[in-house]
């Protein structure tokens, strides 16, 4: 019912109240060529206090690369899976691989909500949660929200003197492996043009490099695993595009990059690192830039400031909660490509029943009793039972259409004189007071306690205080941690309702199986949602889906609904396209057009942004 839902909007958020719990499972990228950035990455995500996470590499990776099984051996054996099956059910994988494999992806998506940190393959869209702490070539989709690769230092370094001896510092780091041997060319090339002497230099030399002879006086820094805490203490940074070059900004070091490849240059020029060429050094690109040092620390702050804004990834992943939804709720069927991504949400569409469902990472939301009154007056400027008449009036229109379709049936047990009514989700019951009044034996279910008790005690009619999902079919005294079940009986009820409720629900094919059960044959089921055919998804579903209350599970079209409730033992009698606005149609269409006709084109087209649904127990 709410539209508007700022906190969860903002997204995730580190620090936030309630750490989550999340069993994350890092996939670094481990091929040769890849450098050891993300396995350094995952071991230090994994060995973070605050999350759950474990390290998995694929055994055939490490068989043909056995130098990375001593570096995994740095982490406890407790930290780590050893297979794909050993994956507990409740696991994230969290893909740092650059370009999943198809087959892999489609193994782990099946079993588990995807998350990928800059995947560039071609799974992408189908991911469950997408975070980019790099620029992508090309225009590929966008990300659920863009991270920085690493945290930014507590302080900042002090400002240093202008001028070309501001340069007295020099570090110089290719990664971990630095296949291609740029440090060793780069160090050649500037003691030979005397850019640099050997003093002012310092080589982090990664643990699977080749180790050998630099020139004498060049300082050697091994075993470094982030350059993060060394590269403060330096005035300037060689290196490729990649996290240490971001490491190197966000400390306040300006940074020149020597690229092992034009990808690497195409991303390095796409974010603003000043660079000097592919695998050679251009020394006279170099030149120039060393002889303006403010157009180095320029290009560093303009990087800075663009990305000042960015959580970090670690941050990110710790603030993550509830758990994304990856298959479809309705029929189990694995996603296609996502609709839209928000920071704390992914909405994709079932290639198999059209219905949209929400995979949702942000904090969980609690109803409470302010829900009517603040929320409700929030998004229609006056509160519920101020509008109960109202709502009263559309419930009796309602009831008509659902009295057509009320058949009794031969052994059926249908009592048409004065049928048994549950609305499910009866808020404080203006529909239930339409149906006493209409002559039904009606009853109620809400999840709000003062709402339900509204009910009961001024409309005097029964409702319960529960949850229609959880609620057990079968006659049960005490849940399995010993509270009190709501309990219905089989095929006791002639109507039930649901009005802007089916969408909440987790678990809509568990209710629909459900209201099945406990409808009796010829009884009649009657629904309202929002609609995912109307013209505010028509004309916009990113908007649609941003504006989608967080609380929204799944978004239903009129033909998908149709067909899902036939496989659920529903025949639909009628569906009703409501909720028409003539002011939300297209501009260009609307110009001139009086509003009246808007909305007949509208009614007629069936463009409402809800729909109502009456379907009979076949
Ligand atoms: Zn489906």
């Amino acid at each position: 019912m709410a539209q508007k839902k700022p906190a969860d909007l903002k997204g995730p958020q580190a620090g936030s109240a309630g750490r989550n719990t999340l069993s994350f499972v890092f996939l670094p990228a481990t091929a040769p060529g890849e450098g050891l950035g993300h396995l350094a990455r995952a071991l230090s995500l994994a060995s973070q206090a605050t999350s759950r996470g474990r390290v998995f590499v694929d055994p055939d990776a490490l068989r043909s690369r056995p130098e990375l099984s001593s570096i995994l051996r740095s982490l406890p054996a407790r930290k780590r899976y050893d297979s794909l099956e050993a994956f507990p059910p409740d696991s994230v994988p969290v893909l740092d691989m650059r370009r999943t494999p198809s087959d892999l992806a489609a193994e782990l998506a099946e079993r588990f909500p995807l998350c990928g940190i800059d995947e560039g393959g071609p799974e992408r869209t189908r991911f469950a949660f997408l975070i980019d702490t790099l620029p992508g070539r090309g225009n590929r989709d966008a990300a659920n929200l863009q991270a920085l690769p690493c945290e930014p230092p507590s302080a900042r370094r002090p400002a240093r003197p202008t001028g070309t001896a501001s340069f007295s510092r020099v570090l110089i780091s290719f990664g971990g492996e630095d296949r291609a041997g740029l440090g060793r060319t780069l160090v050649e090339a500037l003691l030979q043009a005397r850019l640099f002497s050997p003093r002012r230099m310092t080589v982090v030399e990664g643990p699977l490099s080749r180790p050998g002879d630099w020139p004498e006086k060049v300082r050697i820094v091994r075993g470094c695993r982030s350059l993060g805490e060394l590269v403060g203490e330096y005035d300037l940074l060689f290196t490729h595009f990649g996290i240490g070059a971001y490491e190197a900004v966000l400390a306040g070091v300006s940074v020149v990059l020597v690229n092992p490849s034009g990808y690497h240059r195409a991303l390095a020029r796409r974010e603003g690192f000043p660079e000097i060429g592919v695998s050679v050094p251009r020394l006279g690109r170099l030149r120039r830039l060393l002889s303006r040092p403010g157009s180095l620390e320029a290009a560093a702050d303009a990087i800075r400031e663009r990305t000042a804004a960015r959580p970090a990834l670690e941050s990110v992943l710790a603030g993550l909660s509830g758990r994304g939804r990856h298959l479809c709720p309705v029929c189990g069927s694995p996603p296609g490509p996502a609709l839209a991504r928000f920071p704390a949400k992914t909405y994709f569409r079932c290639p198999a029943c059209a219905v949209i469902w929400l995979s949702f990472w942000g904090a969980p939301r609690v109803y409470h009793d302010a829900y009517f009154f603040e929320e409700y007056r929030a998004q229609y400027g006056r509160t519920y039972l101020e509008d109960f008449l109202a709502i009263k009036q559309s419930g009796r229109e309602r009831l008509r259409l659902i009295f057509r379709f009320l058949r009794p049936r031969p052994g059926g047990g249908i009592r048409p004189g004065k049928p048994r009514l549950l609305d499910a989700g009866a808020a404080y019951g203006p529909f239930l007071a339409a149906a006493a009044e209409h002559g039904c034996e009606a009853e109620g279910i809400e999840l709000n306690s003062a709402a339900a008790r509204y009910v009961r005690t001024v409309l005097k009619i029964p409702c319960r205080t529960g949850d229609f999902a959880t609620a057990r079919v079968t006659p049960e005294i005490r849940g399995a941690g010993g509270e009190p079940r709501v309990r219905f009986t089989p095929n006791s009820y002639d109507i039930i309702t649901m009005w802007y409720i089916l969408e909440h629900f987790d678990d809509p094919a568990g209710v629909l199986s459900k209201v099945n059960r406990l409808l009796k044959p010829g009884g009649v089921f009657a629904l309202a949602t929002p609609s995912a055919a109307g013209v505010s998804f028509l004309k916009n579903k990113r908007r649609f889906c941003a504006a989608s209350p967080d609380d929204h599970a799944t978004v239903w079209t009129p033909r998908g609904a149709r067909s899902v409730l036939a496989r659920f033992g529903f025949s639909v009698r009628a569906v009703r396209s409501t909720g028409h606005h003539p002011e939300r149609f297209w501009k260009r269409l609307r110009g001139g057009i009086p509003a009246a006709v808007v909305g007949f084109f509208s009614r007629l087209l069936c463009l409402g942004d809800t729909f109502e649904l009456y379907a009979v127990k076949t």
